[in-house]
């Protein structure tokens, strides 16, 4: 293995990010990853059925199986991936998606943040889980991981990119992944077409302590780091119902109503972006 630049964190502000993440214990977050021992820390999509309206043990499962249907499209878009690959959560947070990915495709994944007491929790539950000699999180800067050069079949960031320069990001996975293999991005971007950063993206930035950043910056970092996108997916009104019945539940944040309006005056989408390396 490649040697790990250190320090892993290399400047106050991602400080201050792995010390939100590591002093993280929101209930959102916990409660719904105890309703089957998958722990995400990203958004739903699809429809919710408005009979678990009022119950709030139901509301929580049915926010948790939203958030796990998100990341079966993200896995989707990942192409041809067999066993013997090995693939790269970069933000991996507690570990939900890289479980996932493991049971799909049976293959070997490598977790990154920057967190490490998320690192600490998700690899006791690939112990937990057996998975152990597969799944492993790590304590590391997706901008510089230190896994050997073209180790990484396919690589995806899951709500992870608003933390990162766009243009490091996808250098050091233009490094990772081989010509030919696949990364897939979900994520919030706000709008060039609306204009600058609305007062609703500017909210939702101070309370993640993240910089959202344009859909062009996506488009034209990708180009500049030789990966061509094959698919990009408009996820926005897919992912309204989910925070339509996160405001109505007992694990609201206070976040729910920025979302909702930057969504829905059109300054703000949830995109999924699946490029390849050429
Ligand atoms: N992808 C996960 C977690 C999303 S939360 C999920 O879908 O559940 C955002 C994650 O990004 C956190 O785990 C945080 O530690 C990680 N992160 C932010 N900046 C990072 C960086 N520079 N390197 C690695 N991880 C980072």
């Amino acid at each position: 293995m490649a040697k790990i630049a250190e320090p892993v964190l290399r400047n106050d502000y991602q400080r201050s990010i792995a010390a939100y993440w590591n002093a993280e214990r929101d209930p959102v977050n916990i409660r719904l990853g105890e309703v089957d021992g998958l722990y995400h820390h990203h958004y739903g999509i699809g429809g919710y059925d408005a009979s678990v309206l009022g119950d709030d043990q139901a509301m929580i499962a049915e926010m948790h199986r939203l958030e796990t249907a998100q990341a079966e499209v993200l896995l989707d878009h990942l192409g041809d991936i067999r066993p013997g690959n090995s693939l790269m959560d970069a933000g991996s947070g507690r570990g939900g998606t890289s479980f996932m990915a493991n049971l799909r495709f049976g293959c070997e994944v490598d977790g990154v943040s920057i967190s490490e007491q998320q690192v600490g929790f998700a690899n006791e539950q690939a112990r937990q889980r057996g998975v152990s000699d597969k799944v492993r999180f790590h304590f590391r800067n997706m901008l510089d991981t230190g896994f050997e050069t073209g180790a990484k079949r396919a690589i995806w960031t899951n709500e992870t990119t608003m933390y990162v320069d766009l243009q490091q990001l996808y250098a050091e996975f233009a490094r990772l992944i081989p010509i030919g293999g696949r990364y897939v991005c979900i994520t919030g971007c706000y709008n060039d077409v609306t204009g600058g950063r609305s007062r609703a993206v500017s909210q939702i930035d101070q309370h993640y302590i993240c910089n959202i950043h344009p859909r062009s910056a996506y488009f034209k970092a990708l180009a500049d780091n030789g990966f061509v996108p094959i698919n990009v997916v408009d996820l926005t009104a897919a992912t309204i119902p989910y925070w339509e019945l996160r405001a109505q539940s007992s694990v609201a944040t206070g976040i729910e109503d920025p979302f909702l309006t930057a969504y829905k005056e059109g300054s703000f989408h949830y995109l999924l972006i699946a490029a390849d390396r050429i």
